[in-house]
């Protein structure tokens, strides 16, 4: 009985755990939208503060409310009734379900913190690749800035010896380096791949990020015929790639142990 109740409790903690981490992920996809809106217009993303982009007029906190703000004004803004793109609710829920998978699959940890962290700067880089892209070199540093942050505290905590820190930057060196050569022997691609490839890599190491690579690939061509197929774009549209290894990067987090063990058990 005794050990059936403390399970319970753990379950009961586990379900708040949770829904706190939705409701964190939706709060940051809400700073991400105007990450995306801002970067590419060199905008700083600290001041001024949300405001309509119309009529100007500051966002109060409960026009801020992810997700909830949007439907209770029905897509509108408060004041000039100007139309806000269903992009924004839409951004914030994605962000809340993938803070919620991270926290379903790695519970309390520093891993969950290194992986949303690096989810959410990934989502930037996608979401900005698709309307210009282009890849800013602010968000790259900024990933592998909080890739050796999380690198180097994980070594501490973990006693890393040097083999280990190699893993990691080998982790982004490698895929990084395979891409590099795509371009300059093919043309295909560009440049901000690399460093999309890069950032990802140095936070899964070595084995995940070649899977992380694979899966990349796999899903953009299963993709991109799609939207050929559907005759969303044709053979000669440029397709930014960023979103397929940040798609990539999520299928590694979620079943890339599971797909090694398979792998590994034909070895
Ligand atoms: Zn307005």
């Amino acid at each position: 009985m005794e050990v059936k109740k403390g399970v319970d409790n753990m379950g009961n903690y586990l379900v708040i755990y949770y829904v706190f981490s939705f409701i964190m992920g939706s709060i940051i996809g809400s700073f991400l939208n105007v990450c995306i809106y801002r970067i590419p217009r060199e905008e700083s993303l600290a001041y001024p503060s949300s405001h309509c982009p119309k009529c100007n007029n500051k966002l109060k906190w409960r026009d801020l409310i992810p997700i909830i703000s949007y439907m209770f004004l029905k897509g509108k803004c408060r004041y000039c009734k100007e139309k806000i793109g269903v992009r924004y609710p839409l951004i914030e829920l994605f962000t809340g379900i993938v803070y919620l998978i991270v926290a379903i699959e790695y519970g309390v940890s520093l891993n969950y913190l290194k992986y949303v962290t690096l989810l959410s700067i990934l989502i930037v880089i996608s979401f900005i690749d698709m309307q210009t892209m282009d890849v800013y070199f602010s968000i790259t540093v900024t990933g592998v800035i909080f890739g050796l942050i999380f690198l180097v505290t994980q070594g501490i905590l973990q006693n890393y010896i040097l083999k280990d820190y190699i893993y990691y930057i080998l982790g982004g060196i490698v895929p990084a380096g395979i891409i590099s050569l795509i371009i300059l022997l093919t043309g295909g691609m560009g440049w901000g791949d690399v460093e999309i490839c890069f950032i990802s890599g140095i936070f899964l190491g070595l084995k995940r990020s070649l899977l992380m690579f694979l899966l990349s690939f796999i899903i953009g061509t299963v993709i991109s015929l799609g939207l050929i197929l559907c005759e969303k774009k044709t053979r000669k549209d440029p397709i930014p790639f960023g979103p397929f290894i940040a798609l990539g990067t999520l299928c590694t987090l979620i079943f890339g142990d599971n797909i090694l063990l398979w792998y590994l058990s034909f070895i």
